[in-house]
């Protein structure tokens, strides 16, 4: 898009997601690092996050679709790209002609997989086979595993690079959670087990998703996939705090800050009630900011409710009403007493002076996780991709 009139961005600090890549390289190694850059790198933007986090340390991508994969091969990535999960048969072609790395669970989708690598006449494709250890999401029952890597092997169009699992609740901090993600890794290493005894020794193994690559030393493995600790945050305050201990004080620094400025500035008498529903009434004479970014830019409506603020030069400042589609109302104080003006700088996510607004913060409010508050942030708002700018000291 040529020009740009409204003042709502999203600050990408491709430092912290280098930094973030280190630290993660650092405390899982000698295992890889994969990050795991699905879903516009939740919400990041997938080519800048992959190549900071390919600089930072990691050596593996990863996305969910086959979409996802081919943008990144045309935009020049050349690292091995994990699909996480099988590929559709429809996209199998595309998958092996941009030399994708297929999760495989179906004897379906290795058919569908063998005959493309054999009919178009290109190398052996080495395959991640994913087994099912408790997630229940996709992948192989433990009982076809064998039958599966039997069927890898007997076809010389493929070839077992890996075997896989997934952890449900490695962010868990409860005792069942501990305990069932040891029975996961349990399940996992009986499974790989049978496979030795039938013949079949994958050169690489995984298991570890963020949670568990910090949580879960057992997990690490040969490589780790991580997704929400590279753009900064940890799977729970829990975890930053665990992390932190592993890595003699090190932190992540969130990758994301949303931003915008005021457009609009009014004082308005005690009692008035603003934006739609007319919920709640200003307590008094108060200068009332508006602001160009709602809930079409991620913005959830529920975070007026549930006590949502803002920063504006410094200070936190509450919503005044209801978030609309593609403006917000904030509470900058008595009439008189905050010098608020069109064109100051207002943070939804980040810093600003000492201040400090998370995507935990709002995920605590908003009864979600801070992947769905990331994830949430729509197109409509520009990712601006850039170095540091010390918003947030190491
Ligand atoms: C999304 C995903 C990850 C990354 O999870 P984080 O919690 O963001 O680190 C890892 N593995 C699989 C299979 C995933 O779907």
């Amino acid at each position: 898009m040529a020009e740009r009139w409204r003042p709502v961005w999203a600050d990408i600090d491709v430092d912290a997601v280098a930094h973030n890549a280190s630290i993660l390289s650092g405390l899982a190694g000698p295992a890889a690092l994969c990050a795991v850059v699905k879903a516009d790198g939740y919400g990041h933007g997938a080519l800048s996050v992959a190549r900071a986090a390919l600089a930072g340390g990691a050596t593996w991508l990863a996305v969910a679709l086959v979409e996802e994969g081919v943008a990144l091969r045309e935009a020049g990535v050349d690292a091995p790209i994990l699909l996480l999960s099988e590929p559709p048969v429809e996209a199998m072609p595309e998958a092996v002609a941009r030399r994708l790395v297929p999760s495989v669970y179906t004897h379906a989708g290795l058919r569908s997989l063998g005959k493309v690598v054999g009919d178009g006449g290109f190398p052996p494709v080495g395959v991640h086979l994913k087994v099912d250890t408790g997630m229940h999401r996709v992948g192989s029952d433990a009982q076809d595993v064998a039958s599966l890597a039997q069927t890898i092997a007997d076809d010389g169009a493929l070839r077992l690079d890996a075997v896989w699992t997934h952890l449900a609740v490695a962010d868990g901090a409860g005792p069942d959670d501990r305990d069932f993600t040891a029975l996961q890794l349990d399940r996992f290493e009986a499974t790989l087990d049978r496979l030795a005894a039938a013949g079949h020794r994958p050169p690489m193994t995984h298991a570890a998703n963020s949670a568990g690559t910090i949580a879960v030393a057992a997990a690490r493995r040969d490589m780790v996939r991580c997704g929400i600790a590279l753009y900064g945050v940890a799977p729970t305050p829990a975890l930053a705090e665990e992390l932190a201990a592993l890595t003699s004080g090190r932190r992540l620094r969130p990758v994301l800050s949303l931003r915008t400025r005021v457009t609009f500035v009014r004082e308005l008498d005690g009692g008035e009630r603003l934006s739609y529903g007319r919920v709640r009434s200003l307590a008094r004479r108060s200068t009332v900011a508006t602001v160009p970014i709602g809930y079409a830019d991620g913005v959830p409506r529920r975070l007026f409710d549930q006590g949502g603020e803002v920063l504006i030069r410094g200070v936190r400042r509450p919503l005044a009403g209801v978030v609309t589609m593609d403006q917000i109302m904030v509470d900058c104080g008595p009439a008189g007493s905050a010098p608020v003006e069109v064109g100051d700088e207002v943070v939804l996510l980040g810093g600003q002076g000492a201040e400090e607004i998370t995507a935990d913060e709002w995920a605590g409010l908003l009864g979600t996780i801070s992947y769905e508050v990331l994830c949430g942030i729509g197109p409509r708002v520009p990712r601006l991709v850039g170095r540091g700018e010390g918003r947030h000291p190491t």
